[in-house]
């Protein structure tokens, strides 16, 4: 495939032509654009809303970040240079800090999915971590109480990003590379033309570019028809709870990122609490009900008694002692794909176009990895980053 920059046709013809289009400014999207920009592409970003919004999947203030990948262990290498990519990022950017290392503790029986999976990838890898049984992990944190036969995987590189202020620096790094970043411009439809695409607007207007990028989240399947991959996009509830006593035993240092197996093999988690935060935070990493993404906009899809009570009766379980009322709450999307793994890589017809969707509730921490794998498709044609088991051909015939 041509990609590339300063292919000879385009020059010169204005604002119309591109070398790649990105579709989703958003958290997979933003960081494609900033890779592509600073390998001298020239770069049309569309997000239909702003950069970044609360209408999708990455809203909420944190993400956690970890290593020891329970899910798969081929995810570590990704995860390594995801870090990498994060801390030049952070350096870069000079703005607020938005990568927190806290260490992380999970919780749940030995041979559960979780603590087994982390112990898994972690020995493959040879990452650094502590096993505890469960009166240890007491020790080490009062804060929590694990249940009866839970074993503490303790992680020390494990921590969390705040999307937001992450997105952002992705954009702003776009932006310095000479990436034009629309917001409030959707992308209505699209189709080849000749070896690259044409793209319509919301606006009426028209694109074309040699390569294009969907990181549509929540929307892919509506933006990407062909690709044979059912998306199932889910409601999932966060909520705060006001901390009780001295509110400095959860800060980060004396309060790490937390993950407990309580719906095998899936389970509820937390985040360390900033200053300025509403509180402690707690929702459920589990595919919620499905629902259509232009819902979360538009519908009154806000969290029900019982899912507030029901996370707070985790926290009672076990943080006993630590959860007042309630603060704030609110929903977010999923888009999970049939095996809960990413889709990533070239669209199955289409040589020049790449898809970047179905991170199935864990796709946060990768942004930063996938950006730099998203610029390599486009532009090489091919990445030497291992994404190999994303690849959308998996689900095809
Ligand atoms: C409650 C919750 C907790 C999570 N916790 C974690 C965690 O702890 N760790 C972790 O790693 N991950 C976590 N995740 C998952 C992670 O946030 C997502 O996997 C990730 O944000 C998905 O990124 P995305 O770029 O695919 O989607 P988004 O960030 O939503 O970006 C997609 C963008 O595309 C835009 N778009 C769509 N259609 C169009 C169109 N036609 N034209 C223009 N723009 C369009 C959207 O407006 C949006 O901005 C969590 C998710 C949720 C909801």
């Amino acid at each position: 495939m041509g990609g590339g920059s300063g292919d000879g046709h385009h020059m010169g013809t204005g604002e119309r032509y591109f070398d790649v289009i990105v579709v989703g400014v958003g958290s997979m999207g933003s960081a494609a654009c900033a890779h592509l920009a600073a390998r001298g592409a020239r770069v049309l970003g569309l997000e239909q809303f702003e950069i970044p919004h609360r209408h999708g999947s990455h809203h909420g203030h944190s993400r956690m970040i970890r290593q020891a990948y329970y899910e798969h262990p081929d995810y570590v290498p990704l995860l390594r240079r995801a870090y990498q990519l994060w801390d030049e990022l952070q350096l870069r950017d000079g703005g607020r800090e938005f990568f927190y290392r806290t260490g992380g503790i999970y919780l749940g029986p030995e041979e559960g999915a979780i603590v087994s999976g982390s112990l898994g990838s972690a020995r493959e890898h040879g990452l650094e971590h502590q096993l505890h049984d469960a009166g240890e992990v007491q020790r080490r944190f009062p804060q929590f109480r694990p249940g009866g036969g839970h074993l503490g995987f303790f992680e020390n590189e494990a921590g969390f990003l705040v999307p937001e202020l992450a997105i952002m620096a992705h954009a702003a790094w776009a932006r310095e590379g000479g990436a034009s970043l629309l917001e409030g411009e959707a992308l209505v439809s699209w189709g080849a033309a000749g070896s690259g695409v044409e793209v319509k607007t919301a606006a009426g207007v028209s694109y074309q570019a040699d390569h294009l990028v969907f990181a549509g989240g929540a929307w892919s399947s509506q933006l990407v028809a062909g690709l044979g991959v059912e998306l199932a996009v889910t409601r999932q509830v966060l909520a705060w709870f006001e901390p009780l006593g001295d509110r400095g035993r959860f800060a980060p240092g004396r309060f790490p990122c937390w993950f407990v197996e309580t719906e095998p093999p899936y389970g509820h988690y937390g985040f360390p609490v900033l200053p300025g935060d509403p509180g402690l935070k707690v929702a459920l990493h589990r595919p919620g009900e499905p629902i259509a993404p232009g819902q979360l906009r538009t519908a009154g899809l806000a969290p029900r008694e019982a899912e507030i009570d029901r996370l707070h009766a985790v926290l009672d379980e076990f943080l006993p002692g630590c959860a007042g009322e309630l603060s704030q709450a609110c929903t977010c999307l999923y888009t999970n794909s049939p095996d809960g793994h990413f889709v990533v890589g070239h669209h199955p017809e289409f040589e020049q176009v790449s898809v970047a969707c179905g991170f199935s509730g864990h796709g946060f921490k990768f942004a930063s990895v996938m950006g730099e794998a998203l610029a390599d498709l486009a532009l090489d044609g091919g990445t030497e980053l291992p994404i190999g088991f994303l690849g959308p051909g998996r689900f095809v015939g």
